[in-house]
């Protein structure tokens, strides 16, 4: 048997678990040009709170998943190959070789980070801090989510990238102490403590020089009363926004960017999908010496696909949420 997760209503505001059902039927079987995969982990991502707004209903839930080939009728699909690919929350997929990408072996690399500091939000990082900020060695970043996929990778590729101070944002103290004492940031601020930007100019008193967001609002408006002149915004996602029925009251600085002469740059990590092999280079010899840490919380089953969606939008993650089957 097959399950997959279809949404069936859509949300106001926060989402509450009843916009999903998990439907079950006969596991398909491969016809010509396509391959069965069955999946061992799902990506759980942000995004997929906006798609619920204008995706198709009682339709599954699209997404990354990695699988096994288990029957194949195409030469190019292999039985035993691994496998990427979008067809989402469920347990199995048909997949031609169009619409998936064949997962190399590292050695010493957990496949599930080919979802994570390897995947779509790792990129995200690595475009977000080397394309979009371009950041230099000896420069202040600050980070927010950082606890959180994107984040997490962002503060390792930072320092790897020869960042002299880098600072993260998260939503609980035992998070922020997760980031200084295992990912190596220099410091973090607890955002749900109050006057974000009044820590943020007491964590780095000279001043930032880029901004990696993931967040938007008040985190925004924190970002442009610290950055230096000429600073750089790598603007990669407003994840306070995304269940708001109320537009954001922040950023009331704006006019900052001008005043200090900063950039504002917003990017769409799809855009930058041949900066992948850079990625790797760069961090598979890390994540293999271990100074990387794949970061992720995993959750178990199908059954628990929604619930660990609602819990990374609360902030139950660190790292990148999976969930293994
Ligand atoms: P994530 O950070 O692993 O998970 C989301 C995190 O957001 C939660 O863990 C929570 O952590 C935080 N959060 C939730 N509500 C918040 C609020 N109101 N204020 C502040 N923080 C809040 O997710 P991700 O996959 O790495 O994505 C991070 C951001 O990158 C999202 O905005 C996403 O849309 C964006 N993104 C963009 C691209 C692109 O192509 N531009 C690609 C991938 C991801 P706390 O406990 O810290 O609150």
């Amino acid at each position: 048997m097959s399950s997959v997760v279809h949404q069936i209503a859509r949300p106001h505001g926060s989402p509450t678990g009843a916009e999903f059902a998990l439907v079950t039927g006969p596991t398909p079987t491969p016809t010509p040009g396509t391959a069965l995969v069955e999946n061992l982990y799902l990506s759980v991502d942000p995004y997929m709170r906006q798609v619920m707004d204008d995706g198709d209903l009682h339709a599954p839930m699209e997404g990354r998943a990695l699988g096994r080939i288990v029957a194949s009728l195409d030469p190019a699909l292999p039985v035993g190959g691994l496998v990427f690919h979008r067809h989402g929350w469920r347990t199995h997929a048909l997949v031609t070789p169009a619409d998936s990408r064949p997962l190399p072996d590292l050695p010493g690399v957990p496949l599930s980070a080919h979802l994570g500091v390897l995947g779509g939000t790792g990129l995200s990082a690595y475009v977000g801090l080397v394309r979009i900020a371009q950041l230099r060695p000896g420069e202040t970043v600050f980070i927010s989510a950082a606890a959180g996929a994107v984040g997490s990778a962002a503060g390792q590729l930072a320092r790897l990238l020869g960042a002299s101070r880098v600072i993260g944002s998260t939503g609980s103290a035992a998070k922020a102490r997760h980031l200084t004492d295992a990912l190596g940031f220099d410091a973090a601020l607890d955002y749900r403590a109050g006057d974000l930007t009044g820590q943020l100019a007491k964590a780095a008193p000279d001043g930032i020089d880029v901004y990696l967001d993931n967040v938007g609002g008040d985190h925004l408006e924190a970002a442009i009363a610290s950055l230096r002149e000429h600073g750089r915004i790598a603007w990669c996602g407003a994840v306070a926004q995304y269940s708001s029925l109320e537009p954001p009251a922040a950023p009331r600085n704006l006019f900052e960017v001008m005043a200090k002469s900063l950039r504002l740059e917003g990017f769409l990590v799809r855009e930058h999908l041949d900066a992948r092999p850079a990625l790797e280079e760069l961090l598979v010899p890390h994540i293999q010496s271990g100074r990387v840490s794949v970061d992720e919380t995993v959750v178990d089953g199908i059954d628990n696909m929604v619930s660990a969606f609602l819990g990374m939008l609360r902030g139950e993650n660190l790292g990148k949420m999976i969930v293994r089957l």
